[in-house]
């Protein structure tokens, strides 16, 4: 099967608009009557919902941002009755309270729908055996893909996060094909498997699609993963104030990340003016639900910067492409007055087989003057080099450091193994100037 819904994916231009204004004026009115903070919003900006008439007047609408969620926490922004929301989330900020996500059972329905249109995209089929090591819980990865998965027919194999050497026992006992997990959770999978004696990836491993997402990683990042595990690895997006995984996937042809637009409606603004920005230059992302009841969002910024492309992928798919992301600004560090995302120290050290691809960046403050180190692990078989071979792989190292971040930081080299693996998002970064 090449498409799980070809009628919403592959729709032409001017039905999806017109079906998007129809939902856009649906779910305008809908939190206008229910939900305190829209009619608010709206009626401060001047518009009412008879104001929106077709897709174009999305512009007229006020933005939202993650703060919003926040100040309404916990049921403010739900739009449902407590006795139709059948499932909660929450995101794992680390600051503050939670944003609590409410689903009721139609929304969990649209959104295993596009997981499983993900899963279609990759080649995911019901024959496939599924593992999913995202964790289960409060965070949407878990359950996002275990529904999806569930949808499309596979066989579920819930692992869950963590309990690595079980994970591999069972991912080769039972013959997982698919696996779903973040990137660095996948990266350290590789890595404990070759160190499995028992296990040999090309011998005992049948891994042949892996859904990698919920953090940005780079294409280095996937080549290696390609490599290690032998595999074809795709990039699902998505976030829990949306809905979760599944906003959008990749296809065949990795030529961006396609939006399923009928239910998630992108836009790209320019951070500073708010204003609208045309199609192929990268602006912070937007989304309105068009379909959510239990807490839909309307023009929702999600710090993310992308770009958007239009028209037929070679998929056969219309649905809108979007650049992958490799920056959210909220996970952009300012480092002597440069930006720098730890995405970049990612592609450099990708390159350089070298390395095991593990890292961690540390910024503090000295004498008023920001330092920025850098540890990454050099692979065991480097360690046994000469001294004067390490220095000249530090060398190699630093100058592509600098030639892409435009700032040098203080590389050290670490043994492999060191640096802390996580098993769910990966932290890259502690700066301790916010402590000061
Ligand atoms: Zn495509």
């Amino acid at each position: 099967m090449k498409y799980w819904n070809e009628k919403m994916e592959c729709m032409g231009a001017e039905d999806m608009r017109a079906l998007q204004g129809e939902r856009l004026r649906n779910i305008v009115r809908y939190t206008y009557e229910r939900v305190e903070f829209y009619r608010r919003r709206m009626d401060e900006a001047g518009v009412s919902p008879d104001d929106i008439q077709t897709i174009d007047d999305i512009v007229k609408l006020p933005f939202m941002q993650k703060k919003d969620l926040r100040d309404y926490y916990p049921t403010g922004m739900f739009a449902a009755p407590m006795d139709e929301i059948v499932r909660f989330h929450a995101s794992s900020g680390t600051t503050g309270k939670p944003i609590v996500a409410a689903y009721t059972a139609s929304d969990l329905d649209d959104w295993a729908e596009g997981v499983a249109r993900c899963l279609t995209a990759y080649g995911v089929t019901k024959d496939d055996v599924a593992q999913i090591s995202y964790g289960y819980g409060l965070f949407t990865g878990g359950l996002g893909a275990h529904d999806g998965a569930t949808k499309v027919g596979c066989s579920v194999l819930p692992t869950s996060s963590g309990n690595t050497a079980k994970q591999i026992m069972l991912m080769r006992d039972l013959g997982s094909t698919v696996l779903c997990c973040t990137p660095s959770y996948a990266l350290y999978l590789a890595e404990s498997i070759e160190q499995d004696k028992d296990t040999d990836v090309a011998r005992d491993i049948k891994l042949r699609i892996g859904v990698f997402g919920a953090e940005p990683w780079t294409e280095g990042m996937r080549k290696a993963l390609e490599e290690n595990l032998h595999i074809k690895a795709y990039d699902i997006y998505g976030l829990t104030e949306v809905s979760g995984p599944g906003v959008g996937g990749e296809c065949e042809c990795q030529d961006g990340t396609h939006i399923w637009e009928d239910l998630f409606y992108p836009e790209i603004i320019d951070p500073v003016t708010l204003q609208p920005v045309e199609d192929g230059k990268e602006g912070e992302l937007v989304f309105t639900t068009l379909s959510k009841e239990g807490m839909p969002v309307i023009r929702y910024r999600t710090r993310d910067l992308t770009h958007l492309t239009r028209g037929r992928c070679k998929c056969g798919r219309t649905a809108v492409r979007m650049a992958k992301i490799l920056g959210r600004s909220d996970d952009m560090l300012i480092i002597r007055g440069v930006n720098v995302f730890p995405s970049q120290v990612e592609s450099v050290i990708m390159q350089m087989p070298e390395f095991t691809g593990q890292y961690f960046i540390t910024l503090d403050r000295v004498n008023n003057i920001d330092t920025f180190d850098i540890d990454v692990e050099l692979k065991l078989e480097y360690h046994s080099d000469s001294i004067k071979n390490i220095n000249a792989i530090k060398a190699k190292l630093n100058a592509k450091l600098v030639s892409v971040l435009g700032i040098k930081p203080d590389v050290h080299i670490v043994e492999p193994g060191s640096i802390e693996r996580s098993m769910g998002k990966a932290k890259h970064v502690l700066d301790k100037r916010n402590f000061k």
